[in-house]
């Protein structure tokens, strides 16, 4: 039997809400995670942002709260959500307004750098659900503006980022106030000893919900590596952005991620004086200004946003084409969560890596403890006299693009051989055709240059070793393709990396 959200038990007012998001299929952790929660277990879920962990929890958790239909208590929540950003905590209370829109449950979010006085007076006659991050609650909590023993749910996402950023002591106070008797869903994506811990504390016999493994980067994904000097990142990704060089894949929405603060802000000065639009997300930011720059990201209106991980984290933007990492995490598991900000529900995403000489360190982490696979990218031809300021902006001859340059091969792995692109993957997501032939359209976000600009060809084909065979998805349909790439009948479109984790075709990736 196919499953549905029906199928799955969820109530009249839920699905009626479901109808309107227009989702009609359950993702992998939604199926495996909503009827152990309706049954009122806890559950330990092991995913990411981008899997659709938060209306597996939302959405059970709302017909539990409308069938105990106990009275929202005065300065107290009947549902907690903690979460470690502003920007997660406000997702995560949008969702629960639209997935509860017709259960009539009172939603409010609590998050710092807001006024304290606006929340304790909304907190006072208590509400159904409340999404906070620690911080800010245990302010509320010390001021005895809100209590926690009117909460029959309580869900932690995000477990491993709220630890990273040192909210352990919090997390350990707030599990002392909570009654002992209620539900608790723990989402985490990496499963590091101090969460297990934690886990511990918070859960009693939880179901253990995984749909992707820890450290594994998103299946629809493909990786490119430029190994480019720290000095020469700047210049490579203006030409980039201006379609001066192409990369593979249509430049729709781009996030690119720095290792500081400073480093972002210096990324988007650049940008501006070299005519290109962009804004900075990083904690330094005033909480409307991080709002306006993902407004405008969302719109489209300045394509391209530069983050730190951790303002970026959790972050849930449709249609993000491309993430570029201009520097290297130090920590692997902040490269899986940087590129799965690509490639969300349901949609493919490219992912290029900047690396330094003095980051081979960190690429060759996240190699070792990772299953990232990177195909390297050439730098155009050019480049150093662009960078120097004496020669033309010519784009790198075709044979020069996607020119594949043979990593290390990994003892007894994929490293040493490549995938084979303009294949058509198999079923699950999407397996409709694409029509679209990857960079066959003009650059939106410097779409002077992006007109005349030559259009990426579609990358060599290359055969992985656990993929060969699959059947050919995209059939390398000319569709949207008007300009000079000349893939046609060439490789198509780069094949996706696919993981078997949870299954659940057709559903947002899981
Ligand atoms: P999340 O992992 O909760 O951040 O969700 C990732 C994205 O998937 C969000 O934009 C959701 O709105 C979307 N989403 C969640 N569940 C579904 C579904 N069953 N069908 C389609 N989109 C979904």
């Amino acid at each position: 039997m196919t499953t549905t959200f029906e199928t799955l038990g969820l109530s009249q007012p839920v699905l009626q809400a479901l109808d309107m998001k227009g989702y009609t299929v359950p993702t992998p952790i939604q199926a495996q995670a909503i009827p152990p929660v309706l049954e009122g277990r806890d559950l330990l879920g092991i995913a990411q942002t981008g899997t659709g962990k938060t209306a597996a929890f939302m959405l059970p958790s709302i017909d539990r709260l409308r069938e105990s239909d106990n009275q929202v208590p005065f300065k107290s929540c009947r549902m907690l959500v903690l979460a470690p950003t502003r920007e997660l905590a406000g997702q995560i209370a949008q969702s629960a307004k639209d997935y509860g829109a017709m259960a009539g449950l009172k939603v409010h979010s609590i998050v710092g750098g807001t006024s304290v006085g606006k929340d304790r007076n909304k907190l006072h006659r208590g509400t159904d659900i409340l999404v906070a991050t620690p911080g800010r609650l245990l302010d509320l909590i010390d001021q005895k503006a809100f209590r926690l023993d009117g909460v029959e749910i309580l869900v932690l996402d995000e477990a491993d980022q709220m630890l990273d950023l040192g909210f352990i002591h919090a997390l350990r106070k707030i599990s002392e106030l909570v009654p002992d008797e209620r539900q608790t869903l723990f989402f985490s994506a990496t499963m590091p000893k101090a969460i297990q811990d934690l886990v511990g504390k918070y859960c009693r016999n939880p179901i253990k919900v995984s749909v992707t493994p820890a450290a594994t980067t998103a299946e629809r994904i493909d990786q490119y590596l430029f190994m480019v000097q720290q000095a020469e990142k700047q210049s490579l990704l203006e030409m980039i952005l201006k379609g001066r060089h192409e990369v593979p894949g249509k430049l729709e929405r781009i996030l690119v991620f720095t290792r500081t603060k400073h480093g972002a802000d210096r990324v988007v000065k650049k940008l501006a004086q070299a005519g290109i639009a962009a804004n900075a997300i990083h904690g330094n930011k005033s909480q409307p200004q991080r709002e306006r720059a993902l407004a405008e990201f969302k719109r489209a209106k300045t394509p391209v946003l530069v983050a730190t991980d951790v303002a970026a984290r959790g972050i849930d933007i449709p249609g993000v084409s491309h993430v570029i990492n201009y520097e290297l995490p130090n920590v692997p598991e902040q490269y899986v969560h940087r590129i799965g900000r690509t490639a969300r529900a349901g949609k493919d995403g490219v992912a290029i890596a900047f690396c330094a000489e003095d980051e081979r360190a960190y690429l060759k982490d996240i190699n070792r403890n990772t299953d990232a696979e990177f195909e390297r990218l050439s730098l155009p031809e050019n480049f150093r006299a662009v960078v120097e300021g004496v020669g033309p902006t010519k784009p790198a001859p075709k044979q020069q693009r996607g020119q594949r340059v043979q990593p290390k091969p990994k003892a007894g792995t994929r490293g040493g051989q490549s995938r084979s692109h303009g294949k058509p993957r198999q079923g699950g997501h999407g397996s409709g055709q694409r029509s679209e032939q990857r960079g066959a359209v003009p650059n939106p976000v410097h779409a002077g240059a992006g007109d005349n600009a030559p259009r990426p060809a579609g990358k060599p084909k290359r055969k992985h070793p656990n993929r060969a065979g699959r059947p050919n998805r995209s059939g390398g349909s000319p569709g949207a393709g008007q300009g000079g790439g000349g893939n046609h009948g060439g490789g198509g479109r780069p094949q996706r990396r696919r993981s078997s984790g949870g299954g659940g075709g057709g559903s947002p990736r899981g």
